[in-house]
């Protein structure tokens, strides 16, 4: 419940910061002898810009925002609001076309620096979108993007306002100039908490790298345990953002669920699958060193929803965030009926698979169902995918009165979700995470 109220505080502060302009224009007051098509044209521009300074706010991982929904939630509203603000913010210079009747404006070897600053801010809006979207078919690699997409943003809004007091319109009055300062403030801050803020209390928060277990699988699970503070607290099956090797104010950070349980707060563990240049560099991590962790983040947890049982299905690495949920139930002596799904391309890749036997002493009524795409001869557990059929022989006879907990590779989930709605489990008992923000 507390949740839901902050998620609605949340949406209403978005709305009520992003149509805030609209008042100032409204209010006026207006420049004399301008018609209707180009107030709303000024109107969109002022609601567009109010929206990209907002983005700072939605990617700055302040924890208040974030818990209500969950990261992944916030950047997928952050990606369909950029198009959306980008299309508002276009919309602006389009009217005005429209009204001269011509593109004259367009000629910029005869226009003031104002519009220069417009034409510039829509073009590092429209390439920040544009290598979005194409990132991967670009062949950027995401720490490129990240640097490159940030400098775009602060480019865009930079000029944007260059644009705005070059105009001089609606910004005349002592209390608009105040409520632009504030708004253009408030963005500089948040730059500042993100690259110098956050990172100074990060590295007031060291952790050492105890021990690297091999898990098999090219896997490896990295135990950290706080140095000099009281380590991190979390829901199981949230996530945190791990610098290694580097300082906190690196653009080098990776989001990892823990797998380790909530209640143990000597150390954290997170359980890596080497899959890419960073992931590939876990093995040699040496015991000793130093890591920073930015976190918890998500809402991927059980502890969030209270019901008769619980249903995990993992797919390969997915199981990190589940087995911490699974060790946390444990460690609460838990007594619900839980049923792990959980499946791989082959045997060693279902981390974590004598551990997860051993619980069954610890959760008495847990219920394991081993899938392997690619089973060893001597193999007796299920094979293949999970499909509806398998779902439908392991239902929990009573569905509805359980909750339901996804991870693994983006067609497992899709398949998963529908599978589960087919037999009856309201869409509101799904919970998915996808290891993948951007
Ligand atoms: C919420 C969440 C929880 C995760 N938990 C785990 C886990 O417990 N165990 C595990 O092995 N993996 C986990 N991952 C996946 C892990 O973050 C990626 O595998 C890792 O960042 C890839 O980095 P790379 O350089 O090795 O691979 P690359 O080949 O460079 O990247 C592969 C893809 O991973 C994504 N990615 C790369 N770097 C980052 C970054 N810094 N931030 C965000 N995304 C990035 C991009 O989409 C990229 O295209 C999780 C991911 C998310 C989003």
């Amino acid at each position: 419940m507390r949740h839901f109220i902050q998620g609605f505080f949340w949406l209403g502060v978005y709305l009520f910061v992003s149509l805030l302009p609209l008042f100032v224009v409204f209010l006026g007051p207006h420049p004399p002898g301008r018609d209707f098509l180009t107030e709303l044209s000024v109107a969109l521009g002022f609601v567009g810009l109010a929206m990209v300074g907002l983005q700072f706010f939605l990617t700055a991982r302040f924890r208040p925002i974030e818990a209500p929904y969950g990261l992944d939630v916030i950047l997928h509203f952050h990606r369909e609001i950029s198009t959306a603000a980008f299309l508002i913010i276009l919309a602006h210079p389009l009217l005005i076309f429209w009204r001269d009747g011509s593109l004259q404006i367009l000629n910029l070897s005869v226009q003031p620096a104002r519009v220069w600053f417009a034409v510039i801010s829509l073009l590092a809006l429209a390439t920040l979108i544009a290598t979005s979207i194409w990132r991967k078919a670009l062949r950027l690699s995401y720490e490129k993007w990240r640097l490159l997409h940030g400098t775009l943003a602060i480019i865009a809004l930079g000029f944007a306002l260059g644009h705005v007091i070059g105009v001089g319109h609606y910004i005349a009055d002592l209390w608009q100039q105040i409520l632009w300062s504030l708004m253009a403030a408030a963005s500089v801050a948040v730059l500042l908490y993100i690259r110098v803020f956050k990172p100074l209390m990060l590295k007031r928060r060291p952790y050492t790298i105890s021990e690297v277990r091999d898990e098999g699988g090219q896997t490896w699970t990295l135990r950290c345990r706080p140095e000099g503070h009281e380590g991190l607290e979390f829901e199981a099956g949230q996530f945190a953002w791990l610098s290694l090797w580097e300082s906190p104010f690196s653009i080098e950070e990776h989001p990892f669920s823990m797998s380790s349980s909530a209640l143990q707060r000597d150390h954290v563990d997170f359980t890596i699958k080497a899959l890419g240049d960073f992931t590939a560099k876990v093995a040699n991590v040496e015991e000793g060193s130093t890591t920073y962790i930015d976190g918890p983040y998500g809402a991927f947890t059980s502890d969030r929803y209270p019901a008769a049982g619980y249903v995990f299905i993992a797919g390969g690495i997915g199981i990190t965030p589940i087995m911490s949920m699974l060790r946390t139930l444990a460690d609460y002596g838990d007594t619900r009926p839980l049923l792990l799904i959980f499946a791989a391309h082959e045997f060693e890749s279902l981390t974590f698979y004598d551990e997860i036997e051993k619980l069954h002493d610890r959760l008495e009524n847990l219920q394991t169902i081993y899938v392997l795409d690619s089973p060893p001869d001597d193999w007796d557990g299920e094979t293949g995918y999970v499909d509806s059929e398998l779902i439908e022989r392991h239902m929990p006879e009573y569905p509805r009165r359980h909750e339901y907990f996804l991870c693994g590779p983006f067609p497992m989930l899709v398949n998963v979700e529908q599978a589960l709605l087919s037999v009856d489990v309201p869409r509101t008992h799904i919970h998915a995470e996808l290891f993948n923000l951007v």
